[in-house]
């Protein structure tokens, strides 16, 4: 395997075959992408690791589409918790993310999800975007991560044995660098994609989510670790075929010229409405921080 010339913290997708096992995974890795999207705003540390937790929950599922122009969006919505509202998403390699908290609220390290969300849940939603398909996924904000949550619903209701690790290290002075692994057993073609049979207990996953299992957090932010590295490290004793993916960077699709295309498609009198008294339009983007002035 060859990792010359991408440093290991670069921001990177790398997917992978164990095709002897019939497994298929992705490596994640986010930094400056990661850093660009949490600058917008100024959430508390334990909020922060939340919201790169799920940035690199979303790269995961959203490098592991068979089709590259599709979107991947992973939203919870919650009431009487902390954090009421956390949207991510992901198209063609743009990776975009913001939450919605209660200032006033004492968050602290190693909160559960029924801590920080209430009641709520937590869809991931898969666009195919050449076959205009729509996927999606519903899942409790239930137990310790958003990672474990995910990773039971896709065992249970999809019949989809998946194992998610996800590392987050960093602070807002040095900077934050997220890590996360997917491996999958293929009982499905591709998510969200045509259903095959396979075994639940397949002796093949078992044995690659036992080896997989032992990736640490520490190792999935360690700066001097590549992803080829750490696939050989879990798989030296089977064949691992490494495909690099799309680079993610932090994308967003709002601009002015957008913003009053979408305008313009209401009514003048309820535009009319929109409008201050200086005939502008205030429109912001959450995922920015961004307020866009509209004359339109
Ligand atoms: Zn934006």
């Amino acid at each position: 395997m060859v990792t010359e010339g991408i440093a290991p913290t670069a921001d990177r997708t790398l997917g992978f075959m164990v095709p002897a096992r019939n497994a298929r995974g992705q490596l994640v890795r986010l930094d400056a992408t990661l850093n660009a999207i949490l600058a917008a705003h100024a959430y508390p540390q334990p909020l922060i690791r939340l919201l790169a937790e799920a940035l690199t929950l979303t790269a995961l599922v959203g490098a592991s589409m068979k089709q590259d122009e599709g979107q991947v969006t992973l939203q919870a919505q919650a009431k009487g918790g902390i954090v009421d509202l956390l949207a991510c998403d992901w198209r063609a390699g743009e990776l975009r993310g913001y939450l919605k908290h209660d200032p006033e609220a004492i968050v602290s390290e190693g909160m559960s999800l029924p801590d920080v969300f209430g009641k709520g849940y937590l869809a991931l939603t898969i666009d195919q975007a050449v076959s205009e398909e729509r996927w999606q996924g519903i899942v409790p904000l239930e137990g310790d991560t958003l990672a474990h949550a995910l990773e039971a619903w896709f065992g249970q209701s999809e019949q989809l044995p998946t194992l998610l690790r996800i590392g987050v290290s960093g602070d807002a002075a040095s900077g934050w660098l997220a890590g996360g692994l997917l491996v999958q057993h293929l009982a499905r073609a591709e998510i969200g994609g045509e259903r095959l049979d396979a075994g639940e207990q397949h002796p093949d996953w078992e044995h690659v989510a036992a080896l997989a299992a032992t990736t640490t957090a520490e190792e999935l932010t360690d700066a001097e670790l590549s992803g080829e590295a750490l696939l050989w490290r879990l798989f030296h004793e089977e064949q691992v075929r490494v495909v690099p993916g799309p680079t993610p960077v932090k994308g967003c699709r709002c601009s002015a010229a957008h913003i009053r295309d979408v305008l313009m498609r209401f009514p003048e009198d309820q535009r009319a409405e929109m409008r201050d008294d200086k005939g502008v339009i205030a429109v912001d983007c959450q995922f920015c921080s961004r307020v866009f002035g509209i004359a339109a």
